[in-house]
């Protein structure tokens, strides 16, 4: 049910993978931008669209969109909290954004999804700290709602890889 890869998130097969986004929606670097560049304009476009309407997404939040060129079905894009030494409510809104993602799979019934490691690259929150939140949040997701039948963790850098390796024996 949960999985582990070292790798790219764009070339995860699973029907929807998850972007670790910012407020403006419309791209960024890291793997914000490796998805962008991946999908193409598509996915672009119907982020503009999102903040024509809604203006962006705030922290803690998640949309939905088209995955353009890749193979997945959907980009769910979340904006995890920016690291500020732990007193800005920057746990309870990583939480938020990995719940948030996976209430919007719900939704959208899809069955299978992929995350990379949220907040833990330009946004510096402490990658151990911010591996535990994620395996804590999702663990706890699925005990109340059963529909999603597969996570993927896609760790980018081996020192990601071997934090959720150690925290998912146990
Ligand atoms: P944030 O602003 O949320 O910190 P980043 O994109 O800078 O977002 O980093 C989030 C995580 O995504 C980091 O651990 C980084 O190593 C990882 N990452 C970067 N590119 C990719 C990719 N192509 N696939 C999966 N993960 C990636």
């Amino acid at each position: 049910m949960i999985d582990l890869i070292k790798g790219d998130i764009t070339k995860v097969e699973t029907q929807a993978i998850v972007n670790a986004a910012n407020t403006s929606l419309l791209g960024g670097g890291g793997v914000d931008g490796a998805i962008h560049k991946a999908g193409g304009n598509r996915i672009l476009e119907e982020c503009y669209k999102i903040r024509n309407k809604q203006g962006g997404c705030k922290v803690g939040n998640a949309v939905i969109t088209n995955s353009g060129n890749l193979s997945c079905d959907f980009i769910i894009h979340t904006v995890g909290p920016k690291w500020n030494g732990g007193k800005s409510k920057e746990i309870e809104l990583l939480e938020k954004s990995y719940e948030n993602s996976l209430k919007l799979a719900i939704e959208n019934n899809i069955k299978s999804i992929a995350f990379p490691n949220i907040s833990t690259g330009i946004y510096n929150f402490p990658k151990e700290k911010a591996a535990e939140i994620a395996i804590n949040t999702i663990k706890k997701f699925l005990l109340k709602k059963d529909a999603l039948e597969k996570i993927v963790f896609v760790c980018y850098d081996y020192e990601n890889f071997n934090i959720y390796k150690k925290l998912l024996k146990k």
